[in-house]
Order: C-alpha cells, then structure tokens, then sequence
C-alpha cells in the first residue's frame, strides 16, 4: 500500500481546495495533476502546434513541471521554468486541457510524472484517475461529485474573482461538455475507483467534506498500519 489519498471527480467538484485543505491537515504533500494537463495544453497553445499532434507529442520529449508551495497552501506550477500558474486556468486550456488528455502518449508521460511524485508518500493527489489507475494502492480513495449546475456557478464564481469574464451559462456547456469528454475516453475514463469513497459536495461546505474524509483517512490509517 502506498501512503497516498486519492480524490478524483469532475471539474468544480470542490476537488482542489478540498485537497489542499486535506493535505494541510495531515501534513502531507498534494499534487494538482489537473495543472499538469493544463500547463502541457498551455505549452501546446503557446507554441502553435494544437493542429499539429506529430509537433505537440514531440514536446513531451522535454515537458518538465515542478510545484512550488507556499505555507498557507497555495502552490505556483512552473513548467519548463516558468511560472504559469496565473496562465492555465482560462476556458480555453481547460477545454484543450481536456482535449489532449485523450492521447495516450500525454497520459503516459504525466503518468510517469504522477508516480514519480508519489514515491515518498504523504501525498493528497487530486485527479480524474488517480484511484483507478496512477495510485491503486492509495490507502485511501476518494470520489467527489456535484451536480453540474452547482459546479457552474463555483467555477463562474471562481473565474469572476481572477477577473476572467465569461457567463454562468457558457461556464455550465464546458462543464458539460468537459464532462462528457472526461467521462467517454477510451484510456483513464473519469468514473470512481471500486474501492473509493463517493462523497456528493452539493449541499456540503468545503469544511464539512474535509473533516469527513479526515475522520475516514485517519481510520484508514490506523487500519493499514497496523496490517
Ligand atoms: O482538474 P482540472 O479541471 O484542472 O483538469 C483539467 C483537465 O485535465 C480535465 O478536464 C481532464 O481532462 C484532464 N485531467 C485528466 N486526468 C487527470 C487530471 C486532469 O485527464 N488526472
């Protein structure tokens, strides 16, 4: 068994803040490894190659990304040494983000990334597939879901305060639309690990869920440990 947590789930599930919050809280490590897609989606829009799929695999060749974190839990993704971490949040790299998540080439080399990153253990590692395929032997799993109009409105919210215009409705068809992208791909489809906890974030505060997958962890643990 790995010292790893697993929480997948859609997109404006609540999945990253509660993860952080969960990692401060057991002071482990946490892994974003939407912003691995993001940051790699972002290279391939900034290089031009998003029609070019021969150019875009190339890059993986030299893709590196490393996390910096600061003591109230906020991270900066740098990737290939630079700091993007204001850059990949747009709708645009979401939906390529989404896009090229398809490609098994892609998969792979964050898969290899992810794993490396997990070695050490005390790790929260947030994803779509983290307890289905990259951590199956996390000690403890994790699926988060709402309902799409509940995660419509906290991305809306989340892109207003970054000062990204856009409108609830046009949030809600990405959500939708990454949903459906998510969820009916062929390689590391979004769907829960058997063995994960499915936790339904829509009526929940971010505190609630976090202290209710606290209480499992920490049960999980101890179970684990003394195996
Ligand atoms: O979680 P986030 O919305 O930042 O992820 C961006 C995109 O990256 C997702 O829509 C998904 O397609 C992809 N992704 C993935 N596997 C992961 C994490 C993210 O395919 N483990």
């Amino acid at each position: 068994m790995l010292e790893v947590v697993t929480i997948d789930g859609p997109s404006g599930s609540g999945k990253s803040t509660v993860s952080k919050a969960l990692a401060l809280k057991l002071n482990y490590n946490y892994l974003d490894t939407g912003a691995m897609y993001r940051a790699f989606a972002f290279e391939v829009l900034s290089k031009g190659f998003e029609n070019n799929r021969e150019k875009y695999i190339e890059l993986l060749k030299d893709f590196q990304i490393k996390f910096h974190y600061n003591d109230d839990g906020s991270q900066r993704v740098i990737c290939n040494g630079k700091d993007v971490s204001d850059l990949i949040r747009t709708p645009e790299v979401s939906m390529w983000a989404s896009t090229i998540s398809k490609e098994k080439e892609v998969r792979e080399k964050m898969g290899y990334l992810q794993r490396k990153m997990g070695e050490a253990g005390k790790l929260v590692a947030e994803g779509r597939d983290m307890g289905t395929i990259i951590f199956k032997d996390a000690f403890a799993k994790f699926f988060l879901f709402a309902t799409p109009e509940v995660r419509a409105l906290r991305r809306f919210k989340e892109l207003l305060e970054k000062n990204i215009s856009t409108d609830y409705e046009e949030v809600l068809e990405d959500i939708k639309r990454r949903d459906e992208q998510d969820s009916n791909r062929d390689i590391a489809p979004l769907k829960p690990a058997d063995d994960a906890v499915l936790i339904d974030s829509s009526k929940l505060t971010v505190e609630e869920v976090v202290n209710k997958m606290y209480v499992i962890v920490m049960e999980k643990r101890q179970l684990w440990k003394f195996m």
